[in-house]
């Protein structure tokens, strides 16, 4: 049985996030979707905790990094929010967790899930090695440095399908939208999903071998595609960008700096990223002034 469970939560595929718009930050549906989320990864954690697990951290890892109410969630786990440059990209250590868990997660760009996307909805398609990549590899093998074996991972059936289908041993949880029965039905069942799934470590950790070749395809075309190929000086041609790398973290690495960086971004990446966390706590604060305005969570 695992003794410490490390949670990545994203929020598309949680119980409160019922349409594009509820993805996106300032409006009072990412408000609504940040308290169901918040209950979702509440509860998980708290099955797990009274089921004997000793250690839960949750990582908030959806846009800005800071979507999770503290307040909504048991004072014994751990909450991590914003973003760090390494050593593990985004996360930084996660030493000490036996285990992966992955909730409210969503399919691949280029297939046919909810809101699905590869790490920015500005990629068509990232196909590797012939197949799209979806985030849960990539997140996975990311913390394999650290020893996490991925164990359970909840999103829409088709997400689900995808990452089951690359990574052995994980057990699925699907949320379907629009959803099947109440939030807090559904997140009843996660939560007891999960606790199933922490009690059979079986898998080890996960760490595809390269070398990789990826073919991202841009959603804005090949002017877009163009911009990119000049700005980190890669191959391609349309509305693609190619890349060849010898392993996976290299490649997760290439597909960061293409979502989200530019060279200058990249060299003060942590002043850069400080200014981005920053200004999520700037916005979780507007959040939560919006969600005590609608009674969503009390006053404290
Ligand atoms: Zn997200």
């Amino acid at each position: 049985m695992a003794s410490s469970v490390y949670i990545i939560a994203d929020i598309e595929g949680s119980t409160g996030c019922l349409c594009a718009q509820d993805a996106r930050l300032l409006n009072d549906g990412w408000v609504r979707a940040c308290v169901e989320l918040s209950r979702d990864v509440d509860l998980v954690a708290r099955r797990l905790l009274d089921n004997g697990v000793e250690r839960v951290r949750v990582k908030d890892f959806h846009r800005t990094g800071y979507n999770i109410f503290r307040e909504l969630v048991d004072s014994r786990v751990e909450i991590d929010q914003g973003y760090r440059a390494g050593p593990i990209p985004g996360i930084g250590k996660a030493d000490g967790f036996d285990c992966l868990m992955m909730v409210g997660m969503h399919a691949a760009s280029g297939t046919n899930g909810f809101i699905p996307h590869t790490l920015t909805s500005k990629f068509a398609s990232v196909e590797v090695n012939g197949c799209l990549i979806t985030e849960a590899e990539l997140f996975a093998s990311s913390v394999a440095e650290a020893g996490l074996v991925p164990l359970f991972f909840s999103g829409c059936p088709v997400a689900c399908a995808q990452a089951a289908a690359t990574i052995p041993n994980l057990h699925t949880f699907a949320v379907e939208k629009p959803l099947a029965s109440s939030p807090q039905t559904l997140r009843e069942a996660m939560a007891e999903s999960a606790s199933m799934a922490m009690r059979n470590v079986a898998g080890n950790v996960y760490r595809p071998a390269g070398p990789f070749s990826t073919i991202v395809r841009m959603r804005d075309g090949n002017a877009a595609a163009l911009k990119m190929r000049k700005r980190w000086k890669l191959d391609g041609d349309g509305d693609t960008v190619y890349f060849k790398t010898a392993d996976i973290r290299q490649l997760y690495c290439q597909l960061i700096r293409l979502a989200y960086l530019n060279p200058v971004s990249e060299s003060f990446l942590d002043l850069s990223l400080k200014t981005a966390n920053l200004a999520g706590l700037l916005l979780q604060a507007w959040a939560r002034y919006r969600a005590r305005s609608a009674c969503l969570i009390q006053d404290s």
